[in-house]
């Protein structure tokens, strides 16, 4: 079994875990970040269909002056990165120490210090442990290893669902906008014009909280049923694929840019408020 030793571990590299990980690479750190994916960005996500990409996770991210240095278009509902999202988590990435593909499930507190476990069998000593996963998984993991008392205000954060059909459709939809259908309930998106022929159809989240349990085959036929009665029925779909996030958006937010659990083991990430907010404020405490 592989052992390491490391002064400080991230989990997860999304833009918390990737900022923080910068940020105290700047103070002259060399932070491990551990990401459970074969991919970066967590919740910027971006699918490559036919060589084109196109988002299913953020479209957007809330403006952070931190992002004009990776070349964003900035608009009213945030900022974007024309090439799809996850091209920003992979620039994010450049110098970083990044293990994917290894999820962390065991954390044993020693005297100074924490033995961590993924579940792929490898093993760390380090000094700080910071998880940057969405409040109620890094609560969950906590809770596994029996780090959290009862009472933590973390355990009130709850975040909304998401759910989404990726589509290509035969044809050019570039002239397309978008629009709301059946009231609030869908929502198909091209502003992102990423694939000429590409579509995103978004459920409200409100009816992906209803429905989020049924399957993912009952879902996609659902899906497939309200795209055959949109006004983009005319236009044939080539290909779609369903994307489900239990965690999309932090319904609440924590009272504080970060937390600490005990000496050493901090959370950050978007349930604190922007996530390269919460990054920079735990990064200047450590
Ligand atoms: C559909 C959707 C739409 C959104 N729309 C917007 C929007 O319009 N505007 C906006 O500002 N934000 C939006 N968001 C939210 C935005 O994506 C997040 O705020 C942001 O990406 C959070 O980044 P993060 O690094 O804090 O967390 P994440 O991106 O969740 O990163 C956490 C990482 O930790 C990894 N991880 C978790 N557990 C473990 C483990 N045990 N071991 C190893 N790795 C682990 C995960 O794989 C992940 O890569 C949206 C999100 C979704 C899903």
């Amino acid at each position: 079994m592989n052992l390491l030793t490391e002064k400080t571990v991230i989990i997860g590299a999304g833009i918390s875990g990737l900022y923080l990980a910068q940020l105290l690479s700047a103070k002259g750190e060399n932070p491990l970040i551990l990401e459970k994916s074969k991919g970066l960005g967590g919740r910027v996500a971006t699918r490559r269909i036919n060589d084109l990409g196109l988002d299913h996770g953020a479209l957007f991210l809330d403006h952070h002056p931190y992002l004009s240095a990776y070349d964003v278009i900035n608009t009213a509902k945030g900022d974007y990165l024309p090439g799809g999202m996850n091209a920003l988590a992979k620039k994010m990435s450049h110098n970083l120490r990044i293990m994917r593909e290894q999820k962390l499930h065991k954390i044993i507190p020693l005297e100074t210090d924490f033995e961590l476990e993924t579940e792929e069998g490898l093993k760390i000593h380090c000094k700080n442990l910071i998880l940057t996963a969405p409040v109620p998984q890094a609560v969950e993991l906590m809770e596994k290893n029996l780090l959290l008392s009862e009472a933590s205000a973390l355990r009130k954060i709850q975040y909304s669902k998401a759910i989404i059909l990726l589509g290509i459709l035969k044809g050019d939809v570039t002239s397309l906008s978008s629009f709301d259908f059946e009231g609030h309930e869908f929502n198909f998106t091209r502003e992102r014009n990423l694939h000429p022929h590409g579509l995103v159809l978004k459920l409200s989240s409100a009816l992906a909280e209803s429905v989020f349990e049924r399957s993912d085959t009952d879902l996609l036929s659902e899906l497939i049923n309200v795209y055959r009665r949109s006004p983009l029925s005319s236009w044939e779909l080539e290909t779609f694929e369903l994307k489900k996030w239990r965690f999309s958006k932090p319904l609440s937010l924590y009272p504080a840019p970060f937390a600490k659990i005990s000496a050493g083991l901090y959370l950050c990430g978007d349930g604190f408020g922007h996530p390269l907010e919460s990054a920079e404020a735990l990064a200047k405490h450590l």
